[in-house]
């Protein structure tokens, strides 16, 4: 970290400052310029609070060498981690993942069938929403526990791990006790609470990326997981709001490289919720794959126009085979498997 104050500060306040780093464990360099006294500090300085500096009259500018989150970053985990999901592995040179189920669990026979299907088609996780965060409190809101004992059942009939969308902290225990990956949602990306609680577990957490929230915010949040202590966290770009209206979101795919560069942690693409529209679900998973995302989560149903939620954006079984057909294909290109 880079922090440059003006020549005439008084020196009691640059003494200030540069105690409150060394109290901190950093070291301070000082470079006396004709105008600007030019200070480095070394050190852990995820821990700094730039805009307390920065609110120093005396100070000019403060530039960040290293970025604020420290275990999702690369710089200190040179090597990919793998995240173990109930005994499917996602991340590193592991075989890319398709998670494919409805949007949300509607009865027993429904994600049953739905799971059976998704299973002969080739996907390695399911996915199902109980707990559904809606825009309007008079839409379907989930079947709560019901919804979760019926994924329960999905994966005693067809061995595939569940996904499942934690809403609040109150659910933790039973997240913990019958799903594989809690999924949070884009709508809780900051819900900080939530997130220190998921730190205080073990289980594999699906992390979605805000509806309009940065990268760098996104893995501040992956940080707060990792902090608590639960380093199992998979990153999930499931688009982001723009001003364009053809489509739910934008997907942000240039995160795929960018988050591998900067974070050890595996990343999925979500092309359902990305695009809002089945026909482009397939083309957005195949480049998603291309561009190296560690897996894919695909809304799937069997009757996509009677759906309680997310139809428009939903594959049908056949469609989603297919899909899968391409996305081996591509992977092989690149180097990477999937089943
Ligand atoms: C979902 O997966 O059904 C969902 C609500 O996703 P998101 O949080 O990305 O909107
Ligand atoms: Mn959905």
């Amino acid at each position: 970290m880079i922090i440059t104050m003006k020549k005439g500060a008084p020196q009691a306040e640059v003494d200030r400052i540069i105690e409150g780093l060394e109290a901190k464990g950093l070291s301070v360099t000082t470079i006396i310029g004709a105008n600007y006294n030019v200070f480095g500090v070394v050190g852990d300085t995820t821990i700094v609070d730039e805009k307390l500096i920065g609110a120093n009259q005396y100070v000019d500018s403060i530039t960040r060498i290293a970025a604020p989150y420290k275990k999702v970053n690369r710089l200190f985990h040179p090597e990919d981690s793998v995240i173990d999901v109930s005994g499917v592995k996602v991340g590193g040179q592991e075989k890319i993942v398709v998670i494919g189920g409805p949007c949300s669990v509607e009865g027993e026979e429904q994600i049953l069938e739905i799971a059976k299907g998704v299973k002969e088609a080739g996907a390695t996780m399911l996915r199902g929403g109980a707990y559904k965060p809606r825009t309007s409190p008079y839409a379907f809101q989930g079947l709560g526990s019901e919804g979760i004992q019926y994924m329960v059942k999905a994966r005693e009939a067809t061995g595939l791990p569940i996904v499942s969308e934690l809403m609040s902290e109150d659910k933790l225990d039973e997240f913990v006790e019958y799903v594989d990956l809690i999924q949070i949602g884009a709508r809780n990306m900051q819900n900080f609470n939530l997130l220190k609680a998921l730190g205080k577990v073990k289980k594999p957490v699906l992390l979605k990326r805000g509806l309009a929230n940065t990268i760098e915010e996104w893995l501040m949040s992956a940080e707060y997981i990792m902090a608590g202590g639960n380093e199992n966290v998979i990153l999930c770009e499931r688009g982001i709001r723009t001003f364009e209206k053809y489509t739910r979101n934008t997907l942000d795919l240039s995160v795929v490289p960018l988050v591998k560069q900067k974070s050890h942690l595996p990343i999925i693409i979500d092309p359902s919720h990305a695009t809002g529209d089945w026909r482009l679900v397939e083309s957005m998973s195949l480049a998603a794959i291309a561009a190296g995302a560690d897996g894919l989560i695909i809304e799937v149903h069997n009757h996509p126009e009677q759906a309680w939620s997310d139809g428009a954006q939903s594959l049908k079984v056949d469609k989603f085979k297919t899909l899968i057909e391409k996305g081996r294909k591509i992977a092989q290109v690149i180097g990477r498997e999937m089943d």
